[in-house]
């Protein structure tokens, strides 16, 4: 299972389901002060030359951003395959980045009522070559991510803590049957 949040919503979903610190990764480009988390720099929102994407740099964001980001995801394919690789069901981690928290991000919301986010298209991507692996967004995510960068198949942290997670793994086992 891996449950997409912000720095700012970690710890709260990290006692919500018990998961220590060493499964947190950011994938941000940096970090916000206070925090140390793994980072998985292949997965930040960089393109195909290392330099970071900011939303304001394209005319039709929603595309042209996804568009660059895919580029430079082919670029490091091969780290991002071998990670994507080593996912387990089982395992929880937890994927952090600033959004919906930095200014910017906030401003997209005032304007359009949404956000677009990487991790989103982290998301979308496990889902596309993971399907097996739980996508699980925060609240913030499920109520203002963007309809196009939202992952096809994925549950809430709000259903995590109505449904015990042994439940979630008893399905598991129940599928593989
Ligand atoms: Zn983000």
């Amino acid at each position: 299972m891996i449950i997409l949040t912000s720095f700012q919503k970690s710890k709260k979903i990290q006692n919500m389901i018990n998961i220590p610190d060493s499964q947190v990764y950011s994938v941000a480009r940096w970090q916000p002060q206070g925090y140390s988390f793994n980072e998985l720099l292949f997965l930040s929102a960089t393109d195909k030359y290392g330099n970071k994407l900011l939303l304001r740099n394209f005319d039709n964001p929603i595309e042209d951003y996804q568009k660059a980001l895919k580029e430079g995801y082919k670029v490091r394919w091969s780290e991002i395959k071998r990670w994507l690789d080593s996912l387990d069901e089982e395992k929880h981690i937890v994927l952090v980045c600033w959004c919906p928290y930095s200014i910017s991000t906030q401003e997209q919301i005032k304007h359009h009522n949404n956000f677009c986010c990487h991790t989103g298209l982290i998301g979308k991507m496990i889902n596309r070559h993971r399907p097996d692996i739980t996508v699980v967004l925060d609240e913030d995510r499920d109520k203002y991510l963007c309809k196009e960068w939202k992952p096809d198949r994925y549950i809430t942290t709000q259903s995590l803590l109505k449904e015990p997670i042994q439940k979630t793994i008893f399905e598991v086992i129940n599928n593989a049957k």
